[in-house]
């Protein structure tokens, strides 16, 4: 894989991808089938900008791990960066949203649970964070209202909507805020509903944001 210099945002040109925060456990029966507790304030782990891919290209499987799964997740962008942002000023910071897939390697995330270590290797690993192009935020009515799916080799794997989430997108740019200088081009993977399962050599992808608003089309090697 080559060393890419700054990687712009599709559909947001003006924008180079920032840091990638990740929210864990922002669904509660996305909770409970990992029998995982359900947070009372928001979970996060980053990515590095390095497992990023876009359409058409391959989620290649790590030698590391035996067990990869999808999450499907509704991504924003941020088009102004800032400190501790109100949450009813936070969705004027959203430059777009897309459809993308946490990928996680979940026999090594597994391990880094019971001992109590950080999620980074079992998120992080090349070709991880696979994203769709973006949606200008203008064109985004509700992001608290969107449907969520995702198949694989056309058979439905995960489908909801993100009207289920427990901290929703304005909240979590609030929170993330007071911790973190955001920046422009910093992305927000807001968390996987129910569903997640194995993917394996040979498997066809395609996650979608409201049909087909945001496509995402990738393939597993
Ligand atoms: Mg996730």
């Amino acid at each position: 894989m080559c060393i890419m210099e700054k990687m712009t945002l599709p559909g947001l040109p003006d924008l180079d991808i920032g840091n990638i925060f990740c929210i864990g456990r922002n669904y509660v029966e996305h909770a409970h089938e990992l029998k995982s507790e359900v947070p009372d304030k928001p979970m996060v782990f980053l990515k590095p900008t390095s497992s990023v891919i876009f359409n058409g290209d391959l989620i290649r499987l790590p030698q590391q791990s035996q067990n990869v799964h999808h999450e499907v997740e509704l991504v924003v962008a941020l088009g102004k960066g800032g400190k501790y942002i109100a949450e009813s000023e936070a969705l004027s910071y959203v430059a777009g949203y897309a459809i993308g897939i946490d990928v996680t390697a979940r026999d090594i995330q597994q391990k880094a649970k019971d001992k109590s270590h950080p999620w980074t290797v079992a998120k992080g690993f090349d070709t991880f964070a696979p994203l769709s192009s973006f949606i200008p935020a203008e064109d985004i009515e509700d992001p608290q209202n969107l449907d969520l799916k995702i198949t694989v080799n056309d058979k439905v794997r995960q489908s909801d909507n993100t009207l289920l989430m427990i901290f929703p997108v304005a909240e979590l740019i609030s929170y993330l805020s007071g911790i973190f200088r955001l920046q422009p081009g910093d992305l927000i993977f807001t968390g996987t509903p129910k569903g997640v399962s194995p993917i394996v050599p040979g498997d066809r992808i395609e996650a979608t944001l409201n049909d087909n608003l945001a496509t995402l089309s990738v393939s597993v090697e």
